[in-house]
């Protein structure tokens, strides 16, 4: 199977009319963007330098602020830059993202005339009254509607999803992603939310008024939504930000559950959960699992959470890790001594 590889370029929307809580984009200002075609170009062919070709899948992806909300002239500028690669064959797809109120066919036609293979559209929730509360200024009935037309030019459907909004809940998070489901979604983001220095949720925070979900709600609530997205074959690309998103959690988050490797805890919770229902059926007290080594660091869990908590919850005397290449990546054997 070939490695996928994203050339993430940053297009950031200057001078964005939105004011959304989380977001600290307000703080820039001016219209446009500063990227141009060349620095696309270069970009690419920088990162096209050190990557393996013949072994990965490569797509360009333009993300930050909402691509489809900046000016139609650079959109073609900058489309059309990444579009000479994906004529020659150099990269598989491009990909951007953007919010669903900027999405219409006039766009449309522009982005599938340039090549563009999958459009992530910004959810975050498909609560109103956490749309609004969050001055989203896009009800869900605009993500309903631009979902529908992204997948009537057959290009392939993102979803974003915020956990942890102000209004929102582990059951309204819920119902998003149920709701975001229904709209069959090729792949999904999830993303905890976090305080971004000069935002209004900062604000909000500083005056007491937002408390941010706790990293363990966070793991917990993103392993729900991610079990329902799994279920229903949604490709769950990303969970939790990563520093490389144009954010330095040192700098710039003020509170949240930022972790470097968020995903990696909600991969560990759901490998926990599953231990758990397979080791409560035995009365033995020392377990053997069988592994693959590129799995073992899921399965025992950061600073080996997991293998802790299975042993004071089921009052065993030892769990023996057993590494075996012959187990499938992802799973796991487990046999009672
Ligand atoms: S999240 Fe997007 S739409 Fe909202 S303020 Fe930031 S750039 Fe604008």
């Amino acid at each position: 199977m070939k490695k996928h590889i994203n050339i993430p370029i940053f297009v950031p929307h200057l001078g964005c009319p939105n004011d959304c809580s989380f977001c600290n984009q307000k703080k820039i200002t001016g219209v446009g963007t500063t990227v141009t075609a060349s620095d696309v170009e270069n970009i690419v062919k920088s990162h096209l330098a050190t990557i393996n070709t013949d072994s990965s899948e490569i797509e360009i992806g333009f993300f930050g602020g909402s691509f489809t909300g900046i000016e139609a002239n650079q959109q073609e500028e900058l489309l059309g830059a990444a579009y000479k690669f994906l004529e020659k064959g150099k990269i598989g797809g491009i990909r951007l993202s953007t919010r669903p109120d900027y999405i219409d066919e006039t766009i449309l036609k522009r982005l599938k005339k340039f090549g563009v293979t999958t459009i992530e559209l910004g959810v975050q929730s498909m609560e109103d009254s956490v749309l609004k509360k969050n001055m989203r200024g896009h009800t869900a009935k605009d993500t309903i509607l631009a979902s529908q037309l992204i997948k009537s030019y057959n290009i392939g459907l993102g979803h974003q999803l915020m956990l942890g909004l102000p209004g929102d809940t582990k059951e309204t998070a819920i119902k998003t992603a149920k709701k975001s489901i229904e709209l069959k979604p090729d792949c999904a983001r999830i993303y905890p939310t976090l305080v971004i220095r000069d935002t209004m949720l900062a604000r909000w925070y500083e005056s007491g008024s937002y408390l941010p979900l706790t990293l363990k709600d966070a793991v917990n609530q993103c392993k729900e939504i991610l079990k329902l997205l799994r279920q229903a074959d949604v490709n769950v690309i990303r969970m939790g930000l990563l520093s490389s998103d144009n954010i330095n959690p040192d700098a710039d988050v003020l509170a949240g559950p930022y972790h470097p490797s968020f995903g990696e805890l909600v991969e560990s919770e759901i490998v926990y959960d599953a231990l758990c229902e397979q080791i409560e059926k035995t009365d033995e007290k020392i377990i053997e699992i069988s592994v693959n080594p590129r799995f073992v660091s899921t399965l025992v869990g950061c600073k080996k959470e997991n293998i802790k908590r299975l042993k004071e919850t089921f009052n065993l005397c030892d769990i023996k890790i057993v590494q075996d290449e012959s187990v499938k990546l992802g799973n796991w054997r487990v046999k009672c001594i």
